[in-house]
């Protein structure tokens, strides 16, 4: 935007090339839906205290038949940006409430929901659905929002958030700390738990202050009554400096990787 030139440069080959590039990808996400190309995993959570499984989070996965498996980080952004992710969001919700219901009582499922999926005025409405055609309690369901949400802090998104809570429905702040407001985040809403972002797990194998900040953010949870989850915990020695730093649950390909659906049953009976 900086650039004088911008307009000109716009239709310049490589960003010609970009531009077709990304409106195929549109093209095939638009048609994913339909033709079932998304499916969930599952990635397991650990209670530290007595290694009690708490439950899965829901992380959508896209085999395309021609590119092959998609990161959620490559169309994630772009679902969010033309809207399509209110439709993907709410197959997401529907799946995953479908499938925590046939697993074990108490063990709950979190699910990721996008800022966009806020905007849409319905969302309460289809997360009681979802619930409803599940039979999964509320209690059971845990959704997961980023700062993103909170960002432009209206009135409706915190009132969305409270009319979730008031079904039942736990409220996680995901990927603390990697923004630019993470902790005025915390006064606005009263969040059941905290996920503190995998980067700050990985600065525990090196750098000396990754410490002092996991037990910062554990004490500041425990103080408000806030669960807190380390993200992306790879090693023992990682689990083991989380929990003498005072976190409560760990996440992460130590305890397990996201797994298909259909295995998370065996997951459960295993770790039992
Ligand atoms: P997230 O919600 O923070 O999810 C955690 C991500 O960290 C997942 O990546 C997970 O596979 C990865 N992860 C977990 N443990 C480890 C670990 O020990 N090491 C490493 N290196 N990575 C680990 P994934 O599945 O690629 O998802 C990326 C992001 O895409 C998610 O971040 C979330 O923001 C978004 N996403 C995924 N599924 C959905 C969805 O259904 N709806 C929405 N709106 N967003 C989703
Ligand atoms: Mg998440
Ligand atoms: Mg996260
Ligand atoms: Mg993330």
């Amino acid at each position: 935007k900086l650039d004088g030139r911008a307009t000109y440069r716009f239709f310049e080959p490589e960003m010609d090339a970009r531009m077709q590039a990304r409106r195929r990808l549109e093209l095939d996400m638009r048609q994913a839906l339909a033709r079932r190309e998304f499916h969930l995993h599952y990635q397991p959570q650990l209670q530290l205290e007595g290694n009690r499984l708490v439950g899965c989070e829901a992380l959508i996965r896209w085999q395309h038949p021609v590119r092959g498996t998609v990161s959620p980080l490559d169309f994630i952004p772009l679902a969010e940006e033309i809207g399509l992710i209110v439709p993907i969001g709410e197959w997401v919700m529907r799946q995953a409430c479908r499938d925590a219901a046939t697993w074990p009582a108490p063990l709950s499922v979190a699910v990721n929901v996008s800022p966009a999926q806020f905007k849409s005025e319905r969302l309460v409405e289809m997360v009681m659905s979802a619930l409803a055609a599940s039979g999964l309690p509320a209690t059971r369901l845990e959704v997961e929002i980023t700062e993103g949400v909170l960002l432009h802090e209206s009135e409706k998104t915190l009132q969305t958030l409270h009319r979730l809570r008031e079904l039942g429905v736990r409220v996680s702040m995901d990927d603390f700390g990697t923004g630019y407001s993470s902790l005025s985040y915390l006064r606005s809403f009263p969040f059941d738990k905290i996920k503190i972002d995998r980067s700050f797990v990985s600065d525990l194998s090196g750098k000396r202050d990754g410490e002092a900040i996991i037990r910062a953010i554990a004490g500041l949870g425990k103080s408000l009554g806030m669960t807190t989850v380390a993200e992306g915990v790879e090693t023992i020695d990682q689990m083991e400096r989380i929990r003498a730093e005072g976190c409560t649950d760990v996440q992460g390909y130590l305890i397990s990787r996201p797994i298909p659906a259909a295995e998370v049953l065996d997951f459960i009976t295993a770790v039992r």
